[in-house]
């Protein structure tokens, strides 16, 4: 859980309502017009218990116990695959969501996490402030130390709203793969991971989005 007290809760909500109430003025709106009155609070709040809710948190709280859930698990001899985890996320040059899959591939080992534990990993550092390049570095790092894995790859395709909102012929989706371990030094195992991956995935929230 969050280390932030109710009253240190509190207190920032008051001051992100205001500024967000400055906020709308300073674009041309009026934030006493009745429609609008109850934003600054909403949105606020949006930001504090949901899109920055990964600041202060600790990733190793989700993953103090394990389970096997093999339902969702796509399994070969050599390899594990997580697939379909989803990631929503704010770009920090836009302050705009990006969001989309996050597919993991790793050779197993003794330890063996819950699926529902990759989801949440991937929020603690998805709700920040982010970078997809980033935060596929830091969850490759995180989830190869942590799964004591020989080799690791984590891909995330996403598609990023402030290319959507604002560029006419801005491409509006990117894919970020980084690999550790064997899977870095293999390419046959490497391609195995990424036919998995192909297999897999479920990209028809992204694909409504595409022209
Ligand atoms: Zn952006």
């Amino acid at each position: 859980m969050s280390m932030v007290s109710s009253e240190d809760l509190g207190n920032k909500l008051d001051r992100l309502k205001s500024v967000v109430r400055e906020f709308i003025k300073l674009i041309g709106d009026d934030p006493d017009r009745p429609e609008l009155r109850e934003t600054p609070e909403r949105v606020a709040r949006m930001w504090l218990e949901e899109l920055a809710s990964g600041y202060g948190r600790d990733p190793d709280e989700h993953l103090k116990y394990f389970y096997v859930n093999s339902a969702n698990y796509v399994s070969t001899n050599r390899l594990v695959a997580v697939l379909n985890i989803p990631v929503r996320s704010v770009c920090e040059h836009h302050l705009l969501p990006f969001y989309g899959y996050a597919y993991v591939v790793y050779v197993p080992s003794d330890e063996v996490f819950g699926l529902s534990k990759f989801a949440r990993v991937v929020n603690v550092f998805a709700r920040r402030l982010q970078l997809q390049e980033r935060l596929t570095e830091e969850l490759a790092d995180y989830l190869f130390t942590k799964l004591k894995t020989k080799g690791l790859l984590v891909m995330i395709e996403a598609i990023h709203t402030c290319a959507l909102v604002r560029g006419v012929e801005e491409p509006l989706s990117m894919v970020t793969l980084t690999t550790r371990g064997q899977l870095s030094a293999d390419s046959g195992l490497r391609d195995e991971a990424l036919k998995i991956i192909k297999t897999g995935k479920t990209s028809r929230n992204l694909r409504l989005l595409k022209p």
